[in-house]
């Protein structure tokens, strides 16, 4: 059995108690090692084979699933954040399928919502925006034209750029040209939740100097969009008193 688990974005005491569980459990782990916390692996149980895989290819992540499958072992894969944004996890699945390796998965916190903990941010302000794009700009992988930041800059809505923050002078250009006023308001969140964590509120307009000034070039989310400024919002129907809802009456 293969358990892919979110390991959260940073600080450990972020993962689940069922992701905990799971790697106490494990005999064997796989973590990513690139942005992983190292304090997660102090859970391990004595005797659990640990493989770093920011050092190795999918065949190799995969090879070792199937050895620890073969011998009837546990194997955990620990993955930052959640594993469902920008994981990598559907092309091992689909190695697993075919092999017939049963596996699941666990979720995690994700760096878009440890980000929007450092901001104290709601990114879905009424009356603001009711919409988060999640995007990125093209690295190493392409990202269809169709999904262009212009074209989503259009909608004026939240946005959460990942694996972008090396690239922010293009990002910039493409969201105004796109429709976003050079003075939207944007978020770097840098190391969300670790010890080390960094956040800096500038503008469409500054966020690459923002980032040049403070030395942020990875590990860092771009947020973008009215809702940074994180004023001039409705307030909620939800708890608004002239407003009935299935667990509370109208009271005026
Ligand atoms: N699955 C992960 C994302 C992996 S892609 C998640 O859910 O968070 C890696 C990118 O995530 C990094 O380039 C960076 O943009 C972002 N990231 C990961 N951890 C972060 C953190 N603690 N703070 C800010 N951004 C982070």
């Amino acid at each position: 059995m293969i358990h892919f688990v979110g390991a959260g974005c940073g600080a450990a005491d972020l993962i689940t108690l069922r992701g905990k569980k799971l790697i106490e459990e494990a005999d064997v782990i796989i973590y990513a090692g690139s942005l992983m916390n190292p304090e997660l692996l102090s859970w391990k149980k004595e005797g659990c084979e640990v493989h770093n895989s920011a050092k190795m290819t999918l065949e190799e992540v995969f090879a070792v699933m199937q050895k620890a499958e073969d011998l009837g072992k546990t194997t955990v894969r620990l993955h930052t954040g959640d594993p469902s944004i920008y994981g990598a996890v559907r092309e091992q699945m689909d190695l697993l399928d075919e092999a017939k390796i049963p596996y699941d998965s666990c979720p995690g916190v994700s760096s878009m919502n440890g980000a929007a903990a450092a901001l104290n941010m709601e990114y879905t302000l009424p009356g603001i925006s009711q919409s988060v794009v999640i995007t990125r700009m093209a690295g190493r992988t392409p990202v269809p034209e169709k999904e262009s930041l212009r074209s989503f800059a259009a909608h004026q809505t939240t946005m959460v750029l990942f694996l972008s923050a090396g690239l922010l002078d293009k990002a910039a250009a493409e969201l105004i040209s796109g429709g976003y006023d050079p003075d939207t308001p944007a978020a770097i969140v840098y190391k969300a939740s670790w010890p080390d964590e960094r956040s800096y509120i500038c503008t469409i307009a500054t966020m690459a100097d923002c980032a040049r000034e403070n030395e942020v070039k990875k590990t860092a989310l771009i947020i973008v969009g009215p809702a940074v400024a994180q004023r001039g919002y409705k307030r909620s129907e939800l708890y608004n008193p002239g407003f009935e809802t299935g667990f509370r009456p109208a009271t005026k």
